[in-house]
């Protein structure tokens, strides 16, 4: 997918305004993305159809290529679709507010049941109850009850001989006797949609008068997804919707078809079977995840916390008066390797694998070792001042560190287009870095 972006990308490149054309190849490959990642083809039409009247004719801003300008319209759009922002639950004036899962079998219900209770104690101190509303098989009674023992949290149940629309109803009375101020109810799904399911899920919300009906969706539904989120809107009305098991590689297109087909936002993410692999949805992040653009986000979070801020600082102080010496040029190679493998890091950019030079950007320990051995060989003078460094002085610091003559001289090469870089991003201006313009 990346790679047929970029090709149609780098034919886009260097145009002042977008011309129909443009849009029309560009607009081809996101169609194909977007079916790729299991998007509804109603749904990519409809959203294709909007990004493409947005995009012909607007100018190319100056610091973007027209590609790189039509993915940032369809990744705005496409976020904007997703919900723009992270919706919380709605609760209710008074406790307890009351929320009940849906979704067929094998969705993840009662893991995510469990899942909000250790969110909902963690984020609120909150004492939620949870009801065991399938009663079709055992197992999932002693799946809820092993998970309300883990949390501490308490299950009502009633085995699986009463109507499930009868334990809620006392179920509900217990929460309100026993000041709960969450009641999550798991409810049993089906492989697929049918009436039966549907009436007894629609008896439920009756007695329980949910504040939050959830829709729990699997990310590798695929296609089908649509028409799933569909029949239980149709049927039940749905506030909510929570994608599960994104922890695969799924691109989970899902969202954004059951997003556009339901209106209803989606509040959660899964990403694994664990109690605590539960996301608040993000919408951007979602957005680039289908479209397969890296997750920037994560490598920004990742870099900014692995990065020294107050060094960053100085640093940058250092390039507004111009004085990144050789001294620096070590800190910044610690950083660098603080930060774990560069090669992981570029591998989140899109675009990185193709910059030339990455394989010079690649942080191999021994080889920061080589490099600090050089710097030290040089005298104070010299690491404050590269300009001294004529060849005799090369020669001796070649001889000092134990490497070749060659070496230093790539090492100094390194050097100063570390600080060019340095320079071009203390003045905020990216474009000028190598590779960047592919993107
Ligand atoms: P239910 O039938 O809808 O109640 O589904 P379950 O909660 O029993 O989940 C079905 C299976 O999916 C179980 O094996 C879960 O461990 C697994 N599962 C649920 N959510 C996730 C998730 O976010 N990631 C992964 N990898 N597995 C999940
Ligand atoms: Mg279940």
């Amino acid at each position: 997918l990346t790679d047929r972006l970029q090709s149609a990308m780098k034919k886009l490149r260097k145009k002042g305004k977008i011309s129909e054309a443009d849009v029309k190849e560009m607009m081809r490959e996101i169609r194909l993305a977007l079916l790729e990642a299991d998007v509804n083809l109603q749904v990519v039409k409809e959203f294709t159809k909007n990004v493409r009247e947005r995009a012909v004719g607007s100018e190319v801003l100056d610091s973007l290529s027209p590609a790189q300008q039509i993915v940032k319209i369809v990744n705005e759009e496409l976020t904007k679709t997703l919900g723009s922002e992270a919706v919380g639950l709605n609760k209710a004036p008074k406790i307890p507010t009351v929320i009940m899962m849906v979704g067929l079998q094998g969705a993840g219900k009662t893991t995510f049941a469990g899942k909000l209770a250790n969110h909902l104690i963690k984020n609120e101190d909150a004492r939620p109850m949870m009801i065991a509303g399938d009663v079709y098989r055992p197992a999932a009674i002693d799946q809820l009850k092993v998970l309300g023992q883990q949390l501490s949290v308490p299950v009502f149940d009633m085995g699986t001989d009463t109507d499930p629309v009868e334990i809620v109803r006392q179920g509900m009375q217990q929460a309100h006797e026993k000041k709960n101020d969450y009641v999550l109810i798991d409810t049993a799904g089906r492989l697929h949609v049918d009436e039966t399911l549907m009436q007894e899920l629609q008896n439920i919300k009756d007695v329980a008068q949910p504040n939050e009906i959830l829709l729990v969706v699997d990310a590798m539904t695929g296609q089908d997804a649509v028409n799933v989120a569909e029949s239980f809107n149709e049927q039940l009305g749905i506030s909510g919707v929570v994608i599960t098991k994104l922890d695969g590689d799924t691109r989970g297109g899902a969202a954004l078809s059951i997003r556009s087909v339901t209106g209803a936002p989606i509040k959660f993410t899964g990403t694994g079977e664990k109690l605590s692999d539960l996301e608040v949805f993000h919408p951007d992040r979602m957005s680039s995840r289908i479209l397969g653009m890296g997750d920037m986000l994560t490598l920004i979070e990742k870099a900014q916390q692995d990065y020294d801020e107050q060094k960053a600082e100085e640093m940058a102080e250092k390039m507004r008066e111009n004085t990144f010496d050789f001294n620096d040029f070590i800190d910044q190679m610690d950083q660098l390797s603080g930060m774990g493998s560069m090669e992981d890091i570029m591998k989140m950019i899109p675009g990185m694998n193709q910059m030339p030079g990455i394989e010079n950007m690649q942080i191999d320990p021994k080889d920061i070792e080589r490099k600090k051995a050089m710097v030290y060989s040089m005298t104070p003078a010299e690491r404050e001042d590269p300009d001294l460094l004529n060849p005799s002085r090369r020669r001796r610091i070649a001889a000092g560190s134990g490497n070749s003559t060659i070496e230093v001289n790539r090492m100094i090469k390194q050097f100063k287009e570390s600080r060019k870089m340095m320079q071009q991003m203390s003045k905020g201006n990216m474009d000028n870095i190598p590779g960047m313009e592919q993107m």
